[in-house]
């Protein structure tokens, strides 16, 4: 029986292609700079998403440390969402290593942070506060795709306060595809964007900064600092190459997946929140953990969580989502 795992897309395998691009890769010492394939991803991302500069990381979480200590100094300060990725789910670690100070606010419907609250946030320039220095957006948010025209507006509200303004961009590429624009339609609004290759586009490891020459300068030396020196990367590198090359259109069979299993959940009467890329949102309320063992038993993998979340991505086909289906149905029914 062959498992489907809805909990991330996190989870995919590399394809036979991938594998051979990354066993075909030249490598060199990458702290070196020395390794080509890891300089022609950074180089081609950098292009691809109008940055001067980019940078290869082992994750997503050490791409958004970096990006915040190149920032910020030690006693600034970020505004972020309470439920982003860079404020609740790393660990706490631009306050631990960067001596960065959190200020969340409350994301809204939309995914996107409001502005009026935003300004509210920032603290005057006085030694009793923390500099606010940089504003970090997250896309998508929940699966949810930022508006073009809010990025634009959090762009000029940037300027106008003096705030640099960061991407967790781990799914740029599904909101690229949902939007069915050039990726760089919404990177050209930031001074820095993460991206992950390890999420939805499918390689094993690895996620790209890309900043300015001067951002991409302080972030490599932070990497070292950190522990995020790779050697012969390259292999990995070429994963994500083989990505960019042949799986960011695909991202839109993940959406309908993720579409046609939602419209069949609320077939079943599930409450379901409405769905925009490669997420759903079904309400469990106390049947979680129930759920959660009973499709188990049946080769699916889901989290426990009352809002449960269920993530399409590569290796779920359009055949198997008919399958969670009938195990939503059966489960209903007991
Ligand atoms: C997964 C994720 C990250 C971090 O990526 P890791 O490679 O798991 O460290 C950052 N931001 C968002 C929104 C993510 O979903």
């Amino acid at each position: 029986m062959s498992v489907i795992d809805l909990r991330s897309d996190t989870v995919t395998q590399p394809t036979l292609g991938m594998l051979d691009a990354m066993a075909s890769a030249p490598t060199g010492d990458d702290v070196y700079g020395e390794d080509p394939t890891v300089n022609r991803l950074e180089a081609e991302l950098a292009q691809r998403l109008g940055f001067a500069r980019a940078l290869f990381v082992p994750s997503g979480t050490m791409s958004n440390l970096l990006a915040l200590m190149a920032h910020c100094e030690r006693g600034d300060e970020y505004i972020v969402g309470q439920q982003a990725h860079t404020y609740k789910y790393e660990g706490g670690g631009a306050a631990v290593l960067g001596s960065i100070q959190p200020q969340p606010l409350e994301v809204q419907g939309d995914g996107s942070l409001d502005l009026s609250q935003v300004a509210a946030a920032i603290k005057p320039d006085d030694f009793h506060f923390a500099r606010t220095r940089l504003l970090a957006l997250e896309n998508t948010m929940q699966g949810k795709v930022l508006p073009l025209a809010y990025l634009a507006q959090a762009r000029a509200f940037t300027r106008e306060h003096g705030l640099a303004l960061h991407l967790d961009g781990a799914r740029l590429y599904n909101a690229a595809v949902k939007l069915g624009v050039d990726a760089r339609l919404i990177t050209e609004h930031f001074d820095s964007v993460s991206v992950c290759l390890s999420k939805g586009l499918g390689a094993p490891v690895g996620s790209v900064l890309c900043g300015s020459v001067e951002l991409i300068a302080k972030a490599r030396r932070l990497r070292k600092m950190v522990g995020g020196g790779m050697r012969q990367a390259g292999g990995l590198a070429a994963a994500g190459l083989y990505a960019l090359d042949h799986q960011v259109q695909r991202l839109a069979d993940d959406h309908a997946h993720a579409q046609c299993l939602a419209d069949g959940l609320r077939q079943q009467g599930y409450s379901v929140e409405p769905v925009q890329t490669n997420m759903v949102y079904v309400q469990m309320g106390d049947r979680a953990e129930s759920l959660k063992a009973f499709a188990a038993e049946r080769g699916i993998k889901l989290s426990a969580a009352s809002r449960l979340r269920l993530v399409t991505h590569l290796d779920v086909s359009s055949g198997q989502i008919e399958q969670v289906l009938s195990t939503f149905a059966e489960f209903s029914r007991n």
